[in-house]
């Protein structure tokens, strides 16, 4: 494991270079930062799950700068998959597709699968056009911990465990990408995420969300472990006077308790959107704070409502 600090830029050549180096770079994206290698580099790859403490079967998706780099990746695009790309590439969906035999198992974990990715934030997309190579990522988070929507947080997990930070602004979505396989009869959902289920039915209507056993059956091992979970206690609530005031406790929701003040921390959001954008970032500020509870409302299943119940209940889940 390196030791020196890690370099902090906002150049996308420099961080590019990193990578074709065999080296990780930290880069934002919509949804969250992702930690990159060279996704044909295995040695490279190796070195993303030692720098999170990443579970080596757990796969990461491939990040890509145009459409066109899916031949080096895939074995095919199934139909539903290019109605997909049309709809959603550029954006925070990535597709589960056969893969490509030339993908290192490292990237899949032995699956006969990849899951790819075309992100459509401006540095992303700079920086994966510099690299000109397709690139692995997972969050870039230690496992575990809520996925950081601004470089500082990437900083705070890694420092000194990866080469360079690409200094992006604070992540716009917040929340990780909708996973959806691709390679049966019917698109499944593994991951609930920024691409609501109703819009991918809008383009592909046989689309559902997957049940546990479908997951079983995928093998998509990521959505087995314990994530996105602060070090406080996370605490679901219906209404904010369901939650216990106190110095000590933060609460998050849409709705605002009677005496805001009284919690150490707290975030009234105006809708889901912003609600999904503050989480993770509020997770964090909350552990910083020395909150020892966390209250967080909960929002019905519908749109965004879906992945941002799926993360609380999550981080819920010790
Ligand atoms: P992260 O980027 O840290 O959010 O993790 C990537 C997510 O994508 C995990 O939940 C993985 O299980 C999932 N994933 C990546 N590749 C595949 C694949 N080939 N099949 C199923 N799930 C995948
Ligand atoms: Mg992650």
């Amino acid at each position: 494991m390196m030791s020196h600090a890690t370099l902090l830029t906002r150049d996308v050549e420099v961080a590019a270079a990193l990578v074709r180096q065999g080296e990780l770079v930290a880069f934002p994206t919509e949804t969250v930062y992702g930690l990159g290698a060279d996704a044909f580099n295995p040695e490279a790859v190796r070195k993303i799950f030692e720098a999170k403490g990443r579970p080596l079967d757990n796969p990461l998706i491939v990040h890509i700068a145009e459409p066109a780099q899916l031949a080096a990746l895939v074995q095919e695009v199934p139909e539903t998959a290019q109605r997909f790309i049309d709809r959603f590439f550029p954006g925070p969906l990535t597709l589960v597709l056969p893969r490509h035999p030339a993908v290192p198992d490292e990237v899949t974990a032995g699956l006969p699968t990849v899951g790819v990715r075309m992100p459509r934030h401006p540095m992303a997309q700079a920086f994966l056009r510099a690299c000109g190579i397709p690139v692995a990522a997972p969050s870039a988070n230690r496992s575990g911990r809520p996925s950081p929507t601004r470089w500082e947080a990437v900083y705070a997990d890694l420092n000194g465990r990866i080469a360079c930070i690409l200094q992006g602004d604070r992540s716009d979505m917040g929340l990780e990408s909708t996973v959806v396989d691709c390679t049966g009869a019917e698109p499944l959902v593994l991951r609930a995420g920024a691409v609501p289920l109703e819009a991918l039915q809008a383009v592909v209507p046989q689309t559902r969300l997957a049940t546990p056993d479908d997951v079983r059956q995928a093998r998509s091992p990521g959505t087995r472990y314990r994530h996105y979970a602060p070090q406080a206690q996370v605490i679901l609530v219906d209404t904010p006077q369901a939650a216990q005031p106190h110095p000590q406790h933060a609460y998050i929701g849409l709705a605002s308790p009677t005496h805001p003040e009284a919690f150490g921390l707290c975030c009234v959001c105006p809708d889901v959107a912003t609600y999904a954008y503050e989480l993770f970032d509020f997770f964090r500020r909350s552990d910083a704070a020395g909150c020892k509870r966390i209250y967080a409302q909960r929002v019905p299943r519908i749109g965004l409502g879906l992945a941002l119940m799926d993360r609380l209940e999550r981080a819920a889940a010790k």
